[in-house]
């Protein structure tokens, strides 16, 4: 039997979830190309960034992951190039040749045409921006310690986070509980307690995705936590040590990014229609219109179902790989593909401890139901048992300790960080 080349860019939600519905293909021999040696969860990634859990917990190796899948072969390497009438692949300089190619390489930050703020305030995408996060989140507590003057000490209490959607809304609230709750007693010449979590949306309410009651409550719930919410609050500009918000001018060294997303740039090399914000336009079975054989999925496709667009989150990236893996075994076996159809199963976001809102089909949820519901969920969706324990056990600890066990500052992102300041000035 001659086997068909599939290669799959991306070992996300998508990427994985098309190559485990292809295990049983014997027709197939799949390449999964990927510039990181690991699937991320980035539902849980804000807990890497404010040193809830450590990396391992929310990462796991995807050739260890795939290791029983014979059908399968990874392969680490940035994709640069794709060549859609070649039908070939480019990583660091050798071409890949596929029948079938999936491209699943998700997304990244969008700094609005201001990518000079990127320096000052990081967003949260993988595991490198995670560690650079904690870095500057508690070396901030380090500095206001060692501080001699009342304004840097007050600047370096002030923790700002750009961005009230659930990324945004996650951070603020973890840090509120930091500040009020794990570091309280650690320091002798600050109170870590006095610190203060802004929280800036520039659209009329946090969580816009959700209804609007769910949002309020949400608010109130951050509010509650000690966050400083202002909406309708569009940032004009950023700095090393402030954030421009209309006439205001807010002093702080930690500065966050959760207020946008853009497509993944390999998106544009194939050719096709892109939405605004670069992902692919493709056609109802998630191919290519001029390429049946070429498959975009996950946060780089952009598609409605039902007449509505397919939001950028987990479910949708997975559902979105199988129905692909569906569609090549279809096409193999000369059958006509089908059309994605999204199932929502709702929205969740979580805001801190007994904190969360949960958007179901037919159920809403707020307070201390919704946040155990998404404990369970997230503990349930982590990929591995080990994961799922040493989640479960650290999880337990914090809830009754408050503690975060993950505090450490590395040497090489403790210096990034000073160095930073240094060459800034300040
Ligand atoms: C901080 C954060 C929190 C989130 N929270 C939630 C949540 O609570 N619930 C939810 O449902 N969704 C959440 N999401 C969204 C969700 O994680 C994404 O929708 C989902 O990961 C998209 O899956 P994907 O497979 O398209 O892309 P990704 O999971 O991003 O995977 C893309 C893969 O492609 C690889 N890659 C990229 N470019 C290249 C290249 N050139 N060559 C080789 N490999 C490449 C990357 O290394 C990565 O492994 C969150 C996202 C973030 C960033």
């Amino acid at each position: 039997m001659e086997k068909k080349e599939v290669v799959v860019i991306g070992g996300g939600f998508a990427g994985l979830w098309a190559i485990r519905e292809l295990r049983n293909a014997p027709d197939v021999e799949i390449k999964l190309i990927d510039r990181s040696n690991h699937h991320l969860f980035q539902p849980l990634l804000y807990q890497v960034a404010t040193a809830g859990l450590a990396a391992p917990s929310i990462a796991a190796p995807l050739r260890h992951i795939l290791r029983d899948q014979r059908n399968a072969t990874v392969l680490m390497g940035e994709v640069s190039a794709i060549d859609t009438a070649a039908r070939t692949v480019e990583v660091a300089g050798r071409k890949m040749s596929y029948d079938y190619l999936l491209v699943a390489s998700g997304a990244t930050h969008a700094y609005f045409g201001h990518d000079e703020w990127e320096r000052h305030a990081p967003g949260l995408k993988n595991l490198d921006d995670a560690f650079a996060i904690r870095a500057r989140i508690l070396s901030a507590f380090e500095q206001a310690e060692a501080a001699s003057e009342d304004a840097v000490c007050h600047s370096c209490l002030t923790f700002v986070v750009i961005g009230g959607g659930p990324t945004g809304v996650e951070l603020a609230g973890t840090l509120a509980e930091i500040a009020r709750h794990t570091l309280a007693g650690d320091f002798r010449n600050i109170d870590p307690r006095r610190s203060r979590v802004l929280l800036i949306e520039a659209g009329p309410r946090v969580l816009g995705a959700f209804t609007e009651d769910l949002s309020a409550k949400a608010r109130k719930q951050l509010e509650k936590l000690g966050v400083e919410v202002m909406t309708g609050a569009p940032v004009s500009e950023i700095g090393p040590d402030f954030v421009q918000v209309g006439e205001k001018r807010i002093a702080a060294r930690t500065i966050l990014w959760a207020a946008g997303v853009a497509a993944s740039p390999l998106g544009k090399q194939l050719g096709a229609e892109l939405d605004r914000a670069g992902r692919v336009k493709v056609q109802p079975d998630l191919s290519l219109a001029a390429h049946p054989e070429v498959f975009v999925a996950g946060d780089l496709a952009s598609i409605t179902s039902e007449g509505k667009p397919v939001p950028g989150v987990a479910p949708a990236a997975k559902q979105m790989g199988s129905q692909v893996a569906k569609n090549i075994r279809a096409l193999i076996a000369g059958k006509p593909t089908s059309a994605f159809r999204y199932r929502d199963f709702g929205s969740l976001a979580t805001i801190g401890r007994h904190s969360a809102v949960a958007q179901l089909p037919s159920l809403k949820l707020s307070g201390i139901f919704a946040w155990w519901f998404w404990l369970v969920l997230h503990i349930y969706f982590l990929i591995g048992f080990r994961s799922r324990l040493i989640v479960l056990i650290n999880w337990a600890w914090a809830y009754f300790t408050y503690a975060r066990g993950a505090r450490i500052i590395l040497g090489n992102e403790a210096e990034k960080h000073t160095h930073g300041r240094e060459k800034e000035g300040s």
